[in-house]
């Protein structure tokens, strides 16, 4: 299986590449991304029967790609470390219609892990193979810094610097970053938000300083957010666990339909829901589920991708405060191809915008519906829901309110409650800022939970990594650490 590219090809650099090739060297010409060249069919039936693992590794074979069958099995093994290894994503049923797919059940809580503790282990592995050395740099305003940082650990050829933005996390995002120990990690809190850890990547990554400093020390560049392919062909395998899933519960009939519903930000999620659909799993829409930045709301419903006057606004669900979202352009690419991505991905970077003609809307109506969630419906959803039993995280309450219609869906949980407990908290009692650990403390009670051991014993970890610094002394602190 080869890879192209979303944009089409500058000339410089190969028309086609390897898997091992785009996932160590994620960026392609004119700043577009590497997809796969065409996608295996599946017939579910051969896996109607398979555990998580065994489903995961036959598919991944049928990608072809030039990883060992060794390593694959390797990376797959990794869902061991979740909290039932026969079962990594356990199906909840909490409505008539809707079952819930715990996604988060890996040892950072949240959904990340699918994707980053396999991906984390390819990538390490590739990188000993070839002698080379790479620096990861990662921007996380929460999910993605814990995650990565924990895959890559004492991982040999890898060295990580995680930038989080400092007061701008959770009590206990900020407590997995800053307690991970591993001589390869350093974690940098910087005074500023997200957007500021975001840019200071984007200007490290085009200093030429930087580069220079890297190159003398032998070291490459490489990246681990959504946009590498190395995570979303992970993506793609619990949309097949889920619908195999209520196949062998009875809940469906092999070849029935069904929708998915994902809380989406970078559309990584999303993109694998799309994915699967392509491949045979009977999927009808993917109903991407959003939060006050409702730029995909707005995109789906009305084809204009438009980002004009329009700021971040902060939610109650951090991990989809996003309006650049870039695995989108990935389903541009495949329903319009190169030249018209590009086009369009150029007029949103220079014009902050981009318009799809009616007959482009269709074809995305074919396969998406969305709508929004703001952080007051949120609260309504936790509580209604806990009262029924079910206790969800910020980002899965946004699902519900696209659980309508006939089809038997499922929605996706991509974090636990522990990591969000101040607002799963008011929520629940209308108690305002309660920090984490007192927050953690009243919701287990109030709900007869226990908080899980991975949560619990953050607060008492020694503090590993201690460095906040401004914008301007981030480079320092990198050169340094490396
Ligand atoms: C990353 C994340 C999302 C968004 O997923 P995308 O694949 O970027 O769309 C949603 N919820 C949580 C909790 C996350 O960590």
């Amino acid at each position: 299986m080869q890879f192209i590219e979303t944009r089409g090809n500058d000339g410089l650099r190969p028309k086609e590449v390897s898997f091992s090739e785009a996932i160590l060297n994620p960026a392609a010409s004119y700043g577009g991304l590497y997809v796969p060249k065409s996608l295996p069919a599946l017939d579910l039936q051969e896996y109607r029967e398979d555990d998580y693992k065994s489903m995961a590794l036959k598919v991944l074979k049928k990608f072809n790609i030039d990883i060992d069958e060794e390593l694959l099995k390797e990376a797959v093994d990794l869902y061991d470390r979740f909290d039932d290894p026969s079962n990594p994503v356990p199906l909840v049923k909490v409505d008539e219609k809707l079952h819930i797919a715990e996604l988060y059940h890996g040892p950072t809580r949240a959904f990340k892990d699918m994707a980053l503790q396999p991906f984390g282990h390819i990538l390490s592995a590739l990188a000993h193979q070839r002698g080379e050395n790479y620096l990861i740099l990662a921007a996380t305003s929460g999910d993605t810094g814990p995650a990565t940082l924990e895959t890559f650990k004492n991982k040999p050829n890898i060295k990580v610097a995680c930038l989080y933005p400092a007061g701008g996390t959770s009590d206990v995002q900020r407590l997995q970053m800053v307690t991970e120990e591993g001589k390869n990690l350093k974690v940098i809190g910087i005074e500023g938000d997200f957007d500021d850890a975001q840019s200071a990547l984007k200007n490290l990554l085009g200093s030429a300083k930087f580069k220079e400093i890297l190159a003398q020390k032998g070291i490459r560049l490489s990246a681990a957010n959504s946009v590498n392919f190395g995570r979303i062909i992970f993506q793609i395998l619990y949309h097949i666990h889920a619908y195999l899933e209520l196949l062998r519960r009875g809940v469906i009939q092999m070849g029935q339909k069904i929708d998915l519903i994902v809380p989406s930000g970078n559309f990584g999620n999303a993109l694998g829901g799309y994915y699967a659909k392509k491949m045979g799993v009977p999927i009808d829409k993917i109903l991407i589920a959003s939060n006050d930045n409702n730029v995909l709301t707005q995109l789906i419903r009305e084809g204009r991708y438009d980002l004009r006057g329009k700021k971040l606004i902060k939610t109650s669900s951090p991990a989809m405060d996003i309006l650049k979202s870039s695995n989108v352009e990935r389903v541009l690419f495949d329903k319009f191809g190169p030249s018209r991505t590009r086009e369009l991905m150029e007029s949103l970077n220079d014009r902050g915008y981009y318009e799809l003609t009616k007959e482009e809307l269709a074809q995305i109506q074919e396969d998406f519906d969305a709508d929004y969630t703001t952080d007051q419906e949120v609260k309504e959803v936790i509580k209604e829901y806990a009262q029924k039993g079910y206790l969800m995280d910020p980002h899965t309450a946004t699902t519900i309110k696209l659980n309508r219609g006939e089809r038997q869906k499922v929605a996706y949980s991509t974090a636990e409650w522990t990591k969000f407990a101040p607002t799963v908290l008011e929520a629940l009692t209308g108690e305002r800022n309660v920090r984490d650990l007192e927050a953690l403390e009243k919701v287990a009670k109030l709900m007869n939970l226990s908080i899980p051991e991975p949560i619990s014993q953050l607060f008492s970890k020694p503090i590993i990594h201690d460095t906040v610094v401004p914008k301007d002394r981030i480079e320092e602190e990198i050169v340094a650490f490396l």
